[in-house]
């Protein structure tokens, strides 16, 4: 009964975005007709980067048409990165009647949100790729001093979603959007075991949100592999819930665990060597195969600790590192941190100190309170590195 309920919120996407003020828009017959309604009145300025205005000038073309009045800011770089130079410039582009339309993904969203927050104008995306979970999410990831740091900004209003475009996006960003929902299998795992072994509090449905998603968007793998729109249709959907999942929440445990602090600890490292930083799904997908190994190694260890059992039945559910890598491997992304170009000792350093990143409990957080990271490290190294 129950599941029925968060079934049917899962397959009324339109309806559940509503619900978190969020109009989320099909391209239709019809040229996005709540979106023009809803920002009917304002000028539109149209962020877009080298790679993107291939689908940012047709679409700003379309809203001349209808009488619209539009800018296209184009940022020169093929990838930006969401920085305090970037974001400045696109401050500064903006007019108290504006409404900004990020068209693309992870770091033009990111930058459209932090920048039309700092002007206090709206801001909605034309999605590009599904490859990540930040559309939803109220918070940006930036780059300031050459630190990855979180600063407050808003959601986007609009999420506009063309099947023709998403499925043609690279297959490697379909792989990071896959690796990052993937990686909710370890970050629900981290916070059920954190609720049963420290207290924290743990909201039933934003984690049963969140794995409906998780587990449709499993099922349906191979269409993703393949780019098809069923396939990609329910990748974005998980990523969409993951902002919802968070937002009930009422913190970003249904979509971020240990996974994400290896992520977060290798950036740092990518940013300090001046290297281009792989996707974020990339790097939290490699993650995913680490943390899905440490639960399974837990499976097989000696009663240490109080809850062990219920700890281990947690683990028990989870699926194979092997099972996670072949879908990876199907979709084109690294299941080795040395396909990403990061040095073994970083990869070292990362198993025993990213768990500091932040104060979460989490599968790095209990391997570091018992010290089994000395038994561990050379074996995870060996598989994954
Ligand atoms: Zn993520």
């Amino acid at each position: 009964m129950c599941y029925n309920f968060r079934m049917e919120k899962y397959q009324d996407i339109i309806g559940l975005s509503e619900r978190f003020g969020i109009n989320a828009e099909y391209a239709g017959e019809e040229f996005y007709p709540r979106f023009c309604r809803r920002t009917a009145g304002k000028d539109l300025l149209i962020l877009c980067d080298a790679n993107t205005g291939a689908y940012a000038h047709p679409f700003a073309q379309r809203l001349r048409e209808l009488g619209r009045a539009v800018r296209v800011l184009e940022l020169p770089a093929r990838e930006p990165v969401a920085d305090e130079r970037t974001c400045a410039s696109v401050e500064e582009a903006i007019a108290p009647n504006d409404y900004v339309l990020a068209v693309g993904a992870g770091t033009l969203n990111d930058i459209a949100k932090y920048a039309t927050f700092r002007r206090g104008v709206s801001c909605g995306v034309l999605a590009t790729a599904a490859s990540m979970d930040g559309f939803t999410s109220g918070v940006t990831p930036l780059i300031k001093n050459g630190f990855k740091i979180t600063e407050n900004a808003h959601t986007v209003e609009d999420i506009l979603i063309d099947f023709d475009i998403l499925c043609a996006a690279p297959r490697i960003m379909t792989g990071a959007g896959t690796g990052d929902i993937l990686a909710k299998y370890c970050c629900l795992s981290d916070w059920k075991m954190a609720a049963l072994l420290t207290g924290e509090d743990y909201n039933e449905e934003s984690a049963s949100l969140m794995r409906v998603a998780l587990e449709q968007c499993v099922k349906n793998i191979p269409d993703i592999a393949a780019s098809e729109k069923k396939g990609i249709d329910a990748l974005l959907r998980a990523l969409l819930i993951s902002g919802y999942a968070m937002v009930l929440a009422g913190s970003s445990r249904p979509a971020s665990g240990a996974e994400h602090h290896m992520s977060h600890y290798l950036e740092m490292d990518f940013l300090r060597r001046g290297k281009p930083i792989p996707l974020h799904g990339i790097k939290v997908g490699l993650g995913t195969l680490v943390s899905l190994h440490m639960y399974r190694r837990l499976c097989e260890m000696p009663a240490t600790f109080e809850g062990q059992e219920s700890v281990v039945a947690l683990a028990e559910t989870l699926p194979s590192p092997e099972w996670a890598a072949s879908v990876l491997e199907s979709l084109g992304c690294p299941t080795r941190f040395s396909q990403i170009g990061v040095p073994k000792d970083t990869v070292r350093a990362m198993l025993f100190e990213c768990y500091k990143i932040r104060d979460r409990f989490t599968i790095m957080t209990l391997y570091h309170r018992f010290n089994w990271m000395y038994d561990a490290a050379d074996e995870l190294l060996e598989r994954y590195y």
